[in-house]
């Protein structure tokens, strides 16, 4: 059985005074969504004040990139051994802003799932097609291809991640992928894991995850929650999410 979770990529937003007031109404919520698994991804030099407040709540917290590489002489790097100080249970890789704006590639992608396995944090591995790739037929070639290289981690790696799909052309748009072109998606990704026999590794949806369009995407039969970007810097939009 697939338990829900829902995460929320602060991206590059916050500061110490609006991550409190954010923080304390997360706190306040989350009775209201015993359901299922609620976590935030912060930028790094937050993470000590989410953890100071997150912990022994039902919300946990992680970051939004890692460092392929142990520690070493890689400035500007954080690593997961610095990671797991502040207790994050998740990390974020490829998502699209990486791979666009910082070259990131499938086999790093891959490289830094692995970095994170491999201290004990969950990598929630992104994927998703622009819209010229849509458009042009080759959306499922082009997931295939991003997970090829965490497939071959192998079964026993790929147990342990969460993928989320995110469509490029529905990120930070507005334009959310309709219930059925998600699910479609889902599907894929769902088939080719279950190549490696992990079943029940969680398929998140993103891309303009609101609270109004969220039930109709979780009603889908392999979409097993969501990662949501500009929708969880406002609590009260992020916890309607998580409810629903
Ligand atoms: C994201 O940043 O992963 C994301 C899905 O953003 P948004 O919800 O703002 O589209």
């Amino acid at each position: 059985m697939r338990r829900r979770l829902v995460i929320g990529n602060w991206k590059m937003h916050g500061s110490l005074s609006g991550n409190a007031a954010l923080l304390a109404q997360l706190r306040e919520g989350e009775g209201v969504v015993g359901h299922c698994d609620i976590a935030v991804c912060a930028p790094f030099p937050y993470l000590a004040q989410v953890q100071g407040v997150l912990q022994s709540s039902a919300v946990s917290w992680g970051a939004q990139d890692i460092s392929a590489h142990t520690l070493g002489a890689y400035t500007g790097e954080v690593a997961g051994t610095m990671l797991d100080d502040f207790a994050c249970r998740w990390v974020l890789v490829g998502h699209s802003e990486r791979r666009s704006m910082h070259a990131e590639g499938d086999q790093l992608v891959a490289d830094k799932a692995s970095a994170a396995l491999a201290v004990g944090i969950t990598p929630v591995v992104c994927v998703g097609e622009t819209l010229q790739e849509r458009e042009s037929g080759r959306t499922t070639d082009v997931i295939t291809r991003q997970l090829a290289p965490v497939m071959a981690l192998g079964a026993a790696a790929v147990a342990k991640v969460v993928v989320a799909y995110e469509p490029v052309w529905a990120i930070g748009t507005g334009r959310t992928a309709t219930p059925q072109q998600a699910q479609d998606v889902h599907a894929h990704i769902r088939a080719s894991l279950a190549v490696l026999a992990t079943p029940d590794v969680r398929v998140l949806y993103g891309g303009s995850v609101k609270a109004s369009n969220a039930a109709s995407l979780f009603a889908m039969p392999d979409i097993d929650g969501a990662l949501v970007g500009g929708a969880s810097l406002a609590a009260e939009e992020f916890l309607r999410i998580a409810a629903a």
